[in-house]
């Protein structure tokens, strides 16, 4: 038997099985055996229908008596379907009041069935709604079913066959009964032993048909334990590759620029700050190449602190890179950067689809012969056409947003330039040790002194007159105002007509006497930098705009954002939009205006918001609620796809992998020798793409 064989040569699997297996993405053989069950169902705590107690929960195993529809008669009654079985000491009724459609066939006369659930009283013993497996069709042998038995999740409805549990489970055990079943194990034998982890062959035995639940919990960690490390191992492999090659540019001490720039700046830096840029000038003027990853909450000041460090490389002789996810964002950090740099006599230029033609060519001349030295743009600067006369410093802003691939790319238009990677969306520390863990860290875990915590409020239609009168006030005052209205991929269109309407009603209706303007991502770029400069200079009053702003817009006077449809949003989400206001000394509010009554999950989300302003707690609630995949927000995030793994519960298993990988490559960096042979093939086996991987690095 080969792992990578089609699951169609198995023993109990034909074509029409094979296709229903495909449809949940288990083409072979090691697909299924890494198809986990959900749960289990643990045959020793079955409890005899004669010895169940009311409303507590319980297992019950017996035979299907019989079963059917029952019409109720009398009003407020609903129809129903109801099994009744019976073991050895009494007659249980399972009985279903909706979804009975997916019920109906699937039960015969002498099948035996588990099920658990609560036990209720109504015309005799019943159990509403239970779990259950058919364990065995009338009949059939019955010595196959272990003391612990996997529900595993069925495979898509085809027409014609539709694998339910039981089915899997057949074709499992078929499987793993093979007296030869044994699969070369991944993991040196000091780590098995060192962590107390079961043998692979072990372990994808008792994940299907452990012996008891404990067994299954160990097999469980094992599997998540190797998809943690083999990522970790890549990561290490990736960090010791860049640590040890001393090819890096030693720029110079920061200098003339540096102190200019802070004459220059209306503020002190703050304490995080400094430590920051210690952290940041220490690596750039070593010969190692910088690989750090800068993180802070929205409005800690990151900007800045890049800002500092372009001038440490542009003291050197040396151009910098500064990519953006979004061309609103690149203008942004084009205008900020621009007007401080404006007085330092240096020059910078912007780059994005939206410069063409003649002036396209005239800054990527300016590019080639080194005179820009600040290079500021979105994808755009990868392009094969924009070439650097002496790239020494890549900056990525929002780097979640990007694929490694991509950062790498930028990277290659240098001779190993030093990178400093930015977020501004505060990663729960498993994501960070995932995603960045090749990568230093310098956390910016301090905001900006006498800021104050944003008041965040949920609200509805119904005080909306009240809301709009607020706002007012609030511009009475002199300060600044976003109406966001949600822009989501799939919907665009639709979300676009809202913004748009929503901007012509406010500007007709309610506040006829203030300046407001419309911003979205279909407004052209050169129209969209000029609203945004007037937005920033007062010109305008309200911005309504869609969320395009989420990232990067910095406007100080800016007090008051009010959410449209808040609940279409992730929280971390919500938070970053949140983050453009609050962003000076002054008090300021966010107001949440839902217009259809919540969800529970709606409503305990958006409370979460209301109550607090850490966006590192938001991130860690965030994931929990949707996991990683969701949270990151794009496919771009390089996160792999864990099947078995659960980023919101594994954080012990991860450190452990991740001390472990560390470990290994430290002592092995090129996994050469003999016990880690074992890593070196399946390392190869999994990433094929090995070694732009590392280069990626
Ligand atoms: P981030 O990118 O982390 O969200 P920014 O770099 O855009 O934050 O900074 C947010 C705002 O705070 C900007 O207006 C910036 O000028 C200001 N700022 C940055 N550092 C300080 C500081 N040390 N003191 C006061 N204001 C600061
Ligand atoms: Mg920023």
């Amino acid at each position: 038997m080969n792992l990578k064989d089609p699951v169609q040569f198995l023993k109990g699997v034909g074509p029409t099985r094979a296709e229903a297996l495909n449809s949940v993405e288990i083409e072979t053989v090691e697909d299924l055996l890494y198809y986990v069950p959900r749960r289990y169902l643990d045959r020793s705590t079955i409890t005899p229908i004669k010895e169940l107690s009311l409303n507590s929960q319980a297992t019950v195993i017996g035979q299907v008596e019989a079963y059917g529809m029952k019409y109720s008669k009398r009003w407020g009654r609903k129809n129903r379907y109801q099994v009744i079985i019976r073991d050895k000491t009494g007659f249980l009724t399972l009985i279903w009041f909706e979804g009975i459609r997916y019920i109906k066939n699937k039960f015969n006369e002498g099948d035996i069935v588990i099920a658990s659930g609560e036990v209720r009283f109504f015309d005799g013993l019943q159990i509403p709604h239970p779990e259950f497996e058919l364990i065995s069709r009338k009949g059939e042998d019955l010595t196959h079913t272990g003391r612990v038995i996997p529900l595993y999740p069925s495979t898509a409805q085809l027409k014609k066959v539709n694998l339910d549990s039981r089915g899997i489970r057949k074709i499992l055990k078929l499987l793993l009964d093979k007296t030869n079943f044994i699969i070369e194990e991944n993991l040196p034998e000091e780590v098995l032993s060192s962590l107390n982890l079961l043998p692979l062959t072990q372990a994808l035995r008792n994940i299907h048909f452990p012996d008891s639940l404990d067994l299954a919990d160990k097999a469980r960690e094992r599997l998540a334990f190797d998809e943690l490390f083999f990522l970790e191992l890549l990561l290490a492999l990736r960090k010791s590759k860049v640590k040890k090659v001393e090819d890096g540019i030693p720029f110079n001490p920061p200098g003339r620029l540096v102190r200019q720039l802070l004459k220059i700046l209306s503020f002190e830096l703050t304490t995080a700050q400094k430590k920051v840029l210690r952290e940041i000038t220490n690596d750039m003027t070593s010969k190692k190449r910088m690989n750090r990853l800068l993180q802070g909450d929205v409005g800690s000041g990151k900007t800045v602190v890049a800002l500092f460090a372009i001038l440490i490389a542009v003291e050197s002789g040396y151009q910098t890179a500064l990519m953006a996810p979004t061309e609103i964002l690149a203008e942004q950090h084009f205008l900020t950067i621009h007007n401080l740099l404006e007085t330092l006599e240096i020059e910078i230029v912007l780059l994005t689809s939206s410069v063409t033609g003649k002036e396209k060519l005239r800054i990527l001349k300016r590019i080639e012969s080194g005179q820009a030295k600040v290079v500021v743009g979105t994808h755009s600067l990868i392009e094969e056409k924009v070439k650097f006369k002496s790239l020494g410093f890549v900056v990525i802003d929002e780097q979640h947003r990007f694929g490694v691939l991509q950062r790498a790319k930028l990277k290659r238009k240098g001779k190993s330039p030093d990178l400093l990677v930015m977020t501004a969306t505060p990663i729960p520390r498993t994501l960070a040790l995932t995603l960045y863990g090749d990568l230093d860290v310098s956390t910016l875990d301090q905001l900006p002194p006498g800021r104050k915590e944003i008041k965040t409020s949920i609200t509805d239609e119904s005080s909306q007159d009240k809301l709009y009168k607020f706002l007012d006030e609030e511009v009475e005052k002199g300060n600044q105002a976003y109406i966001v209205y949600p822009l989501v991929e799939e919907s665009e269109v639709i979300d676009l007509k809202a913004a748009t309407q929503g901007y012509e009603y406010l500007q007709k209706e309610v506040f006829l006497h203030r300046r407001i303007a419309l911003l979205h991502g279909r407004i052209k770029s050169t129209k969209r930098e000029i609203i945004m400069k007037n937005f920033r200079e007062k010109k305008y009053d309200i911005l309504v705009c869609t969320t395009v702003i989420e990232v990067g817009l910095d406007v100080p006077d800016a007090t008051v954002m009010i959410i449209e449809h808040p609940e279409r949003f992730g929280l971390s989400q919500l938070h970053q939009l949140r983050g453009r206001i609050g962003r000076s000394e002054k008090q300021s509010f966010c107001f949440l205006k839902v217009s259809a009554p919540l969800s529970f999950d709606a409503k305990k989300r958006l409370s979460a918001l209301c109550s607090t302003n850490d966006g590192f707690r938001i991130a860690e609630w965030d994931l929990k609620l949707r996991g990683p995949g969701e949270f990151l927000g794009t496919r771009q995030h390089g996160l792999p796809k864990f099947k078995i793994a659960d980023l919101t519960r594994d954080l012990k298993l991860l450190y452990q992998a991740r001390d472990k990988a560390f470990d290994i490559v430290e002592k092995d960096p090129e996994l050469k020798r003999k016990e880690n042979s074992c890593l070196k093939r399946i390392f190869l086996l999994k990433y094929k793409d090995k070694e732009r991987l590392l280069e990626a690095g």
